[in-house]
């Protein structure tokens, strides 16, 4: 493992032409402090964690000094956002420190997010609020728990700054590691400015670094656009099987290695609602919970006009043709698993839409609904399980219950057996608004950082009952219930 100042850069991204980045060095803060260390992060980079303990590490953090080797430049991008191209948009506040390879030879970038102001700020100050750091840092947490594709953050720095949002906020710079923030916006900023050289450069990187094995084939970008669109249909059925919304789907959120990134007002619901729209400001609710399977075949589609000749338009046809079996397939079979079946039988489709339908009517807990279904037992009656679930009454009454039991007995399901299988795919913990807010409040209003590591613990394994840890997994309580998450960031 190495220190801090061993760390091995590669940096790729730097040796592509000068219009694809700003060269820019981070603001520093006067007084920065280590508000949070996630050492798991620090092993993907071979870092060794007892780092956090050297007084450089909040100083390379916070933009104060640059690690040997570091050559830090703002990323290129525009993109769609909430339908509507903006040609002006790039890391205003985020700076690619450099790319970091480990021991075994994979590679991330360093993203400081939060480092002050670049070319492509605009009217905004660079910096990022204490708040949405938390959020960032431990969602993308929670969602590796949740084995769901995602970028993961290695610190939290305090600036002891003020930032002006709604209400004067504190100031933070999250370290973000991603394989790449490469997204579908940085090649939609080289066909709107007519540079299709450009394209063709980006698509050759990206392929070369992230999807070698495509390489040699026939129609490479065909096969990539295809491979891009596959990545995202499995994201996306990973979403929505855990009930996660992003918020925030424009095309310069949406990466082309098909991780979860750019955490801003996202949620997981409690209730089952497939309106659930979490970002206040999207009033139409274009990015709504059911709305991001057909946005993301969208977004896919601006991906393929940003990639020009390069993809013939009958081969995105068959792409997007496809889309949306391939993205039940892969929705289905994780559906299939939250509910302990085996085997795959005509009228699971049906099954599972039953039960959401029932859940939408009843305001059933998402998260809670499928961890206690792990109880249910084909002997009993009813809807009748060995624990105190929430089992609701309608879905006794409905006949899902037997409807449920006979599927069960179809492929001779044991019950202990089921429930231990269930129990690996249905959640106990997942990141609940309230929660998360709970975190915030302590670290921000009393300078208390505890529970931010207290849930980073607890949602590194989120199938797992921690004991002492009951209250993480309880739906909001009354007072909770209509928080309203701040969209600024
Ligand atoms: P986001 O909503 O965080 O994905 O940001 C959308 C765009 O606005 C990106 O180009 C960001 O870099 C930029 N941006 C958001 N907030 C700020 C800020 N405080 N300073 C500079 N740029 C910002
Ligand atoms: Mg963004």
């Amino acid at each position: 493992m190495r220190k801090l100042n061993e760390l091995e850069f590669d940096n790729t991204y730097r040796r592509l032409p000068g219009d694809f980045y700003d060269l820019v060095r981070p603001t520093p803060f006067e007084n920065p402090c280590l508000v949070s260390f996630n050492p798991e992060a620090a092993l993907l980079i071979g870092l060794d964690p007892e780092e956090a303990h050297n007084p450089d590490f909040v100083e390379y953090f916070s933009g104060r000094k640059l690690l040997p080797g570091s050559e830090p430049l703002a990323m290129y991008y525009t993109g769609h956002q909430f339908g509507v191209y903006n040609p002006d948009i790039g890391d205003g506040r985020a700076i690619l420190l450099g790319e970091v390879r480990n021991g075994p030879g994979r590679k991330y970038d360093l993203h400081l997010k939060g480092a002050g102001r670049t070319k492509y700020a605009r009217v905004f100050d660079g910096r990022a609020v204490l708040r949405s750091a938390i959020r960032e840092y431990l969602c993308g947490e929670a969602m590796h728990g949740l084995r769901i594709p995602t970028t993961r953050a290695l610190s939290i720095v305090g600036s002891g700054e003020t930032v002006e949002r709604e209400t004067p906020e504190k100031g933070a710079m999250m370290l973000r590691l991603a394989e790449t923030h490469v997204r579908f916006g940085s090649f939609e900023a080289f066909h709107y400015t007519g540079r299709p050289d450009y394209v063709k450069l980006l698509s050759d990187y990206v392929i070369e670094s992230h999807f070698p094995y495509l390489t040699d084939a026939d129609d490479k970008y065909g096969e990539f656009l295809g491979e891009v669109a596959r990545r995202t249909a499995s994201l996306i059925a990973l979403w929505q099987a855990s009930g996660f919304t992003h918020g925030v789907m424009n095309t310069d959120n949406m990466s082309i290695t098909g991780l979860t990134i750019d955490y801003g007002p996202y949620g997981f619901m409690e209730a089952y609602d497939p309106d659930y729209a979490p970002n206040h400001a999207d009033h139409f609710g274009r990015y709504s919970y059911s709305n991001q399977p057909p946005i993301a075949l969208w977004n896919l589609r601006k991906l393929s006009l940003a990639l020009g000749p390069l993809v013939s338009s009958a081969r995105s046809e068959e792409i997007f043709s496809g889309f949306r079996d391939i993205y039940a397939g892969f929705y289905t079979d994780i559906m299939r698993k939250k509910l302990g079946l085996r085997e795959s039988m005509p009228g699971d489709g049906a099954l599972i839409r039953g039960l959401l339908e029932i859940m939408r009517e009843s305001k059933t807990d998402y998260a809670s609904f499928f961890r206690g279904l792990g109880n249910f037992t084909t002997s009993a009656s009813g809807g009748e399980t060995n624990a105190s679930t929430s089992f609701p009454d309608a879905l006794q009454s409905g006949g899902w219950a037997d409807q449920y039991r006979n599927r069960l007995r179809m492929e001779s399901s044991i019950d202990h057996e089921r429930k231990a299988v269930m129990d690996s795919v249905n959640p106990k913990y997942v990141l609940r608004n309230y929660i998360a807010e709970g975190a915030i409040r302590k670290a921000v209003d009393e300078n208390d950082y505890s529970e931010i590591e207290r849930l980073r613990m607890l949602l590194k394994d989120p199938f797992l009952e921690q004991p002492g840890s009951e209250r993480y997994a309880a739906p909001a309580p009354d007072w909770a219930r209509n928080l309203v998450i701040s969209c600024s960031s």
